[in-house]
């Protein structure tokens, strides 16, 4: 999609509406980088590029960025030791670029505090809509309320009840607590490994079949149609992510 098209897109308008998220792209690739600030900027956003983790750095300490876009194969530091000393402490999302062939890479990223990714080559569209997920996000860490409404689903989390429809679904305390886990941090990409630490404890991260079970049992207590979920959302070989809306 060329970034003509997407300024046509009825969410993007009003062109304003990105106020003045500042965007950090770290990326080697300059064709890649040239692309992002073209569709980026034409989105109303204020971008400054790197082309090295070191530059990537010591821009981001100088004028923190609201965003980060991060390729994980620099020719310097390892994508990895960016985001590490990122976030000691740099508290906003991190969208990392990955190729198909570093899953791992991928997996360990979202471990370690990414936020979301994109796998090369990726639509400026699905780009554009995680990098809308991840800053709202970064806005609404903290339930303001003791409810957390999503669609049909509202958790009244003092009284630890779900409701679908104004109807009470009666759920597990571990569904309830996987439910709830993924509700906090909707949006996001979620690895297996984290919500296995999350709900079951440190000691049963390799355990991906508990969380198939419990997906799949909630799936049908939650969803209009299980097969075809609304709400948690599988994404292939990594994890879940909870639909933000
Ligand atoms: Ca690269």
């Amino acid at each position: 999609m060329s970034s003509y098209e997407v300024n046509l897109t009825k969410e993007n308008i009003p062109y304003m509406q990105h106020g003045d998220h500042h965007i950090l792209i770290i990326e080697d690739e300059q064709p890649i980088r040239r692309f992002l600030r073209a569709s980026l900027t034409n989105e109303g956003y204020r971008v400054t590029e790197a082309e090295t983790g070191e530059d990537g750095l010591r821009i981001a300490a100088r004028q923190p960025p609201d965003l980060v876009i991060l390729d994980l194969g620099l020719p310097d530091l390892d994508g990895q030791e960016v985001l590490r000393r990122l976030r000691e402490w740099l508290t906003a999302p991190v969208i990392i670029l990955s190729v198909r062939d570093q899953e791992q890479q991928k997996i360990d990223a979202l471990d370690h505090g990414a936020d979301d990714y994109v796998t090369k080559p990726f639509g400026i569209g699905e780009l554009l809509a995680r990098m809308r997920t991840a800053l709202r996000h970064a806005h609404t860490i903290a339930p303001t309320s003791s409810t957390i409404s999503i669609g049909e689903l509202r958790v009244d989390l003092s009284a630890r009840l779900v409701y679908r429809q104004d109807e009470e679904i009666h759920l597990t305390p571990l569904e309830y607590k996987l439910v709830v886990t993924m509700l906090k941090h909707s949006g996001k990409v979620l690895t297996h490994r984290f919500l296995l630490k999350e709900v079951w404890g440190p000691h049963d991260t390799h355990e991906t079949h508990y969380l198939r079970v419990f997906v799949a049992s909630l799936r049908r207590k939650l969803e209009d149609d299980p097969a075809r979920p609304r709400y948690i959302l599988t994404e292939q070989g990594v994890g879940y992510r909870f639909a933000a809306e």
